[in-house]
């Protein structure tokens, strides 16, 4: 299964993103994550990218294609994956494609969390609340001021993603404002229909 989880920052692709890789186990490839790693790491990509992640701009997309490039040869993403953050840009998906196509991979379906805005700089509130309380660092990104650079990022780049996919009809959308649980269900039918064409 190769899924795509789609929705703007703190709709809760991460969540269920894991979930989904517990489902099917399959991997979860986040470029936040990894792009995080690399930052930790101090690795030349890191050092690229730090500044833009902190300040909520998206990092160039011929880093997050290099990265995703390598990592989808792994042997671990032969069964499948879950892209959680990527693609960001309609040039990201349409790379995607590409290197999928090269690799004879074939795409199962992309996911959107239908979320509304108002409720989402109040979850990445809470998600660095949390982070607080569990003694864990806070994102240098989830501050007032980043936030709302992701979401103009967001309705800007990757909002057109969706109607990439959307066109060519691959594209579910599903509401990422009920509970966790009843997202996930719903996702599940989603997916189990994605299984069956
Ligand atoms: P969010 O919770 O905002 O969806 P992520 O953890 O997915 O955050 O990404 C954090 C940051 O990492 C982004 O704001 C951006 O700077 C960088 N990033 C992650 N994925 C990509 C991508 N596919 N293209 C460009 N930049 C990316």
């Amino acid at each position: 299964m190769r899924l795509i989880v789609l929705g703007p920052p703190g709709a809760g692709k991460g969540t269920q993103s894991a979930r989904l890789m517990q489902k099917y186990g399959i991997p979860q490839l986040s470029t936040g994550d990894m792009l995080r790693a690399a930052v930790a790491a101090g690795t030349p990509v890191g050092r690229e990218a730090k500044a833009l992640m902190d300040a909520g701009s998206l990092v160039p997309d011929d880093v997050v294609l290099k990265i995703i490039a390598d990592r989808i040869e792994q042997p671990d993403a032969v069964q499948g994956f879950i892209l959680d953050g990527f693609p960001r840009t309609v040039n990201q998906a349409k790379a995607l494609d590409a290197l999928l196509k090269a690799k004879n991979m074939r795409l199962d379906g992309v996911i959107e969390l239908k979320v509304d805005e108002a409720a989402l700089l109040g979850r990445i509130q809470a998600r660095a609340e949390d982070m607080i309380a569990r003694g864990c660092a806070v994102r240098a990104d989830d501050n007032p001021d980043a936030f709302k650079t992701r979401l103009d990022a967001y309705r800007a780049q990757t909002a057109p993603v969706s109607a990439y996919y959307a066109g060519e009809g691959r594209l579910k959308s599903v509401d990422g404002m009920a509970p966790v649980e009843a997202v996930a269900a719903a996702i599940d039918l989603v997916t189990s229909a994605f299984a069956m064409t």
